[in-house]
């Protein structure tokens, strides 16, 4: 489990904009994440997750 090495993301909270590169993270992608939380769009959470070694 790697979510303690997320930054900010608390299940059910989504942010506005990705933290990595500050472009708006889409509604349809922030109601999807609500059980986990999301802090990144959808490009630079699939880069991190790569980074974390999270299977998807
Ligand atoms: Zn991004």
């Amino acid at each position: 489990m790697a979510l303690a090495a997320r930054p900010i993301a608390k299940p059910g909270q989504c942010l506005l904009k990705c933290v990595d590169c500050g472009d708006d993270i889409l509604d349809a992608r922030r109601l999807a994440m609500l059980d986990r939380g999301c802090t990144r769009c959808t490009g630079c959470e699939e880069l991190a997750d790569r980074r974390l070694g999270v299977r998807v």
